[in-house]
């Protein structure tokens, strides 16, 4: 088998190796396809601190489960999977309440341990979810991205009904949008600057608020919610003018959820008034659940965002191609998501 080993700052070298044997409790996953992330890129231009080389990167994929040395009797071998992405210690007191993305020890794949970018991969098999027979690999893989959606949109406390503002149209910003629709928001407004992403927005059927023209962008925030405020607003650009954007945005009683991670360190100035006298929340989110990604594989069974996601994936390289997948996943700004082919 081969993996792909980020040895130094932008430099991957491709690895051959015996396919791991699972040790009790663990399973080996056949990586199909493996979705870029821009926080790959982060780690492979060795911006982020807690990834130690040499490192295997990546936390978007699917495969199918090769072999297993655990009781678990709800997957078998051939059967289509993921594997959630981080690893919680499963006893401190938020593990203990079910929010074992905030554990105190959790280690994250792709950063603190080996990812997906590898043919083959050993997990933790209780971290396995089982895909249906019949879902497309490709779309399978987008898994991940997708889990952030649903873990998002579930800690807005979305309703039937709200309208959402999303600043940065982005391809998260997007799946934030496609689940906001798909959990029957009435309105979803992306607040973008950038022509090539409100191109993309549009494309995709929201409504784009062109923040580079206040007028302009008051009008169709003002049309969306009779003039009333948003419900809910998702801040994805992770600087202070997006930040102010998405808290004005809000109605009385709205909800902001803080998405984009500015660098560790940054401090936001706060418009104090609204969330007093609106009774405004803002609201963190960090990585997502196990119970998040079992939704999120739900939804791509169900095959109903097939047509969606189906449009997020941009290109796909095979595996040995990794180097054009990097670059393009980095400076094409067209890309949603870039895939490789492991099998
Ligand atoms: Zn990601
Ligand atoms: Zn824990």
């Amino acid at each position: 088998m081969k993996k792909l080993v980020l040895t130094d700052v932008r430099k991957i070298e491709i690895v051959e190796c015996p396919v791991p044997e699972p040790g009790p409790g663990q399973a080996v996953v056949r990586i199909r396809y493996a979705g870029i992330c821009g926080s790959d890129l982060h780690v492979f231009d060795g911006l982020n601190a807690n990834a130690k080389m040499p490192l295997v990167m990546g936390h978007e994929a699917c495969g199918e489960l090769y072999s297993m040395n655990d009781e678990r009797t709800d997957i078998k071998v051939g059967d289509k999977v993921c594997a959630h992405t981080i690893k919680p210690c499963n006893s401190c007191e938020p593990c203990a309440v079910g929010r074992e993305n905030l554990c105190r020890q959790v280690k994250i794949m792709g950063t603190n341990f080996d990812g997906v970018f590898t043919q083959y991969m050993l997990v933790d098999a209780n971290r396995l979810i089982k895909f249906s027979d019949d879902v497309d690999m490709r779309l399978a893989a987008l898994v991940e991205p997708l889990t952030v959606g649903v873990h998002d949109v579930r800690r807005s406390g979305l309703r039937a009904g709200d309208d959402v503002f999303i600043a940065g149209a982005g391809p998260i910003g997007l799946i934030i949008g496609m689940m906001c629709r798909l959990s029957g928001a009435a309105h979803v407004v992306m607040g973008e600057m950038n022509p090539v992403r409100i191109q993309m927005a549009q494309s995709l059927g929201f409504t784009v608020a062109n923040t580079t023209d206040p007028a302009a962008f008051k009008a169709v925030c003002d049309e969306a919610t009779d003039g009333e405020g948003f419900d809910k607003s998702f801040e994805i650009t992770s600087v202070q003018p997006g930040f102010d954007m998405c808290l004005a945005a809000l109605k009385k009683s709205g909800v902001m959820i803080q998405v984009g991670m500015p660098p560790k360190g940054t401090v936001m100035g706060v418009d104090i008034d609204k969330i007093i006298y609106s009774e405004c929340e803002l609201r963190g989110v960090r990585h997502h659940t196990m119970s998040s990604m079992q939704a999120a594989a739900k939804i791509i069974n169900s095959g109903r965002m097939n047509d969606q996601l189906e449009k997020l994936i941009s290109a796909v390289y095979p595996m040995d191609r990794y180097e054009e997948a990097l670059e393009k996943a980095r400076t094409d700004k067209t890309m949603l998501r870039v895939l490789m082919d492991f099998s």
